[in-house]
């Protein structure tokens, strides 16, 4: 399996991080878990195959984490030498298929029909069967009401991302449970403890729920400009008791299960 960093941003504008965006590819499946703004030109820029993406995989709605899904299927209708005919699988929270429709309403019926089959599949049980012997699982977040938590694993890989959350009295356990024991756990910490609202991890709330997930390797994203320049992310982490592998990771950075 291998994993990229796309989009490692915020809501924040920065030149070198874009949306919210992480690719994935195993066997034949290539997936995209969110498509935040940036995200279509990311996947470009750093030599991935933006137009054979077989899985659209997303978190919640806030346009940090969904904004290039026109522009995604607006290159796939219209930037392609031939016309696509492979179908492609968005998966997502309830009222996924209202947004599209929504999106569909103000920028054009590409969104939902760009020439080829999409199918859109919302979150309504625990998990679900990918192509290339991949499973998605899903867990409900603190975060919006429709935010979950996503883990995928193929074989004996297993990767998960928290998308954006916040952790409230027993979800360190429920939610540590959901997310324990992959090779590479991919959390959001966005602000300092002083001041994270409920809604968004802290390096104390991410320390408890990765003490408790203990992934082979812990990749924070979604960490705010000026707490990440003003501080030691990881640092903090290991301070409040995390004790094992971080990497506030960055646009384009990757990790593979093959040695
Ligand atoms: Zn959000």
């Amino acid at each position: 399996m291998r994993l990229v960093a796309v989009g490692t941003g915020t809501v924040i504008p920065e030149g070198d991080r874009g949306g919210s965006c992480f690719y994935l590819e195993e066997r034949g499946s290539k997936v995209l878990v969110d498509c935040g703004p940036g995200a279509v030109q990311g996947v470009a820029r750093l030599g991935l195959p933006w137009r054979d993406v077989t899985d659209l995989i997303l978190t919640h709605f806030h346009v940090d984490h969904i904004g290039a899904v026109p522009g995604l299927f607006f290159s796939l209708k219209h930037g392609l030498d031939a016309p696509r005919e492979r179908p492609l699988t968005v998966w997502g929270p309830p009222g996924t298929r209202r947004l599209f429709s929504r999106l569909a309403a103000a920028v054009g019926d590409f969104v939902v029909d760009p020439g080829f089959a999409v199918h859109i599949q919302e979150y309504g049980r625990a998990s679900f069967e990918l192509g290339g012997d991949l499973e998605l699982s899903v867990h409900p977040t603190a975060h919006t009401e429709e935010s979950h938590a996503v883990r995928i694993t193929g074989g004996r890989t297993a990767i998960a991302y928290t998308g954006d959350t916040g952790l409230p009295e027993g979800e360190t356990r429920t939610l540590g449970a959901f997310l324990a024991g992959v090779d590479v756990l991919i959390a959001e910490c966005s602000l300092a403890d002083a001041d994270v609202g409920a809604n968004h991890l802290s390096p104390r709330r991410l320390a408890a729920l990765a003490g408790m997930a203990r992934p082979d390797l812990l990749w924070v994203t979604h960490v705010y400009p000026r707490f990440r320049m003003d501080h030691d992310v990881a640092g903090l982490l290991a301070a409040a008791g995390y004790g094992g592998e971080v990497r506030v990771v960055a646009d384009g950075d990757g990790w593979s299960s093959e040695p």
